[in-house]
């Protein structure tokens, strides 16, 4: 409402339109009537204000749990440092694999035989060849896969990234182009300011590999050794 008492102009809060013209000439029931029109207009102002701010929730969480990655058991999110791809729960001490997020001690975690070693490095042997099995260390993708870079923190820019595209173009295909392209007009922070244009997220194909698999590699690498 008007803060000129004496006005009576109504305005939407959203949009900042005035609802109806203040008319002291009209007659009361007809003022009434405009006045219901107007309001009932600008509740779909609510609603649309409401809808942007859940697609706004979305997006961000996307860019969010493409960074983090929660814990397989307990969902305590974990962000990994410089170190190895095993991971270990801060909560609950699970030991998972920062690539594939599984639980090293799971069924699903694809491990080699040797009963001697550890699980999370079991699930390490063989990864060149096997796409169920995961590196040791992110800058190792680079043996096998040259467009993966052999600098650490390169490695693992290169592995959110893939992930957060990936989210984003699921909530991107949910939302839909048109509720995207009214969420960026009403949020530009959120569109390819974050980093992630409307172009790469229509590019991303989710049953792309992380990395190519190679499975000459232990050979070629036992040669090289021979060599030295
Ligand atoms: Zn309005
Ligand atoms: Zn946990
Ligand atoms: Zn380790
Ligand atoms: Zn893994």
């Amino acid at each position: 409402f008007c803060k000129n008492g004496e006005c009576q102009k109504v305005s939407c809060s959203l949009c900042k339109k005035e609802c109806v013209p203040c008319n002291e000439d009209e007659d009361e029931e007809e003022y009434d009537e405009a006045v219901r029109l107007g309001m009932a207009a600008h509740f779909m102002c609510a609603e649309r204000e409401a809808e942007l701010g859940a697609f706004k929730k979305a997006w961000e969480e996307a860019i969010e749990f493409g960074i983090k990655q929660p814990c397989p058991k307990c969902g305590h999110c974990g962000v990994k440092d410089d170190a190895c791809t095993h991971m270990t729960c801060d909560n609950c001490s699970t030991v998972w694999c920062y690539v594939c997020g599984l639980d090293c001690a799971s069924e699903e975690c694809s491990k080699g035989p040797d009963p001697t070693m550890a699980e999370c490095y079991r699930h390490n042997v063989n990864w060149h060849a096997n796409e169920r099995r995961c590196p040791m260390y992110l800058t190792e993708i680079n043996q096998v896969d040259n467009s993966w870079p052999d600098d650490d923190g390169a490695a693992k820019e290169k592995l959110l990234r893939f992930r957060i595209l990936r989210n984003l173009k699921q909530t991107y295909d949910k939302m839909g182009t048109h509720a995207y392209a009214r969420m960026v007009a009403a949020f530009p922070g959120m569109g390819a300011a974050c980093g992630y244009t409307e172009d790469q997220i229509n590019e991303v194909v989710m049953d792309v590999p992380l990395f190519q698999r190679n499975p000459d590699f232990l050979e070629e690498e036992e040669e090289e050794e021979d060599d030295d």
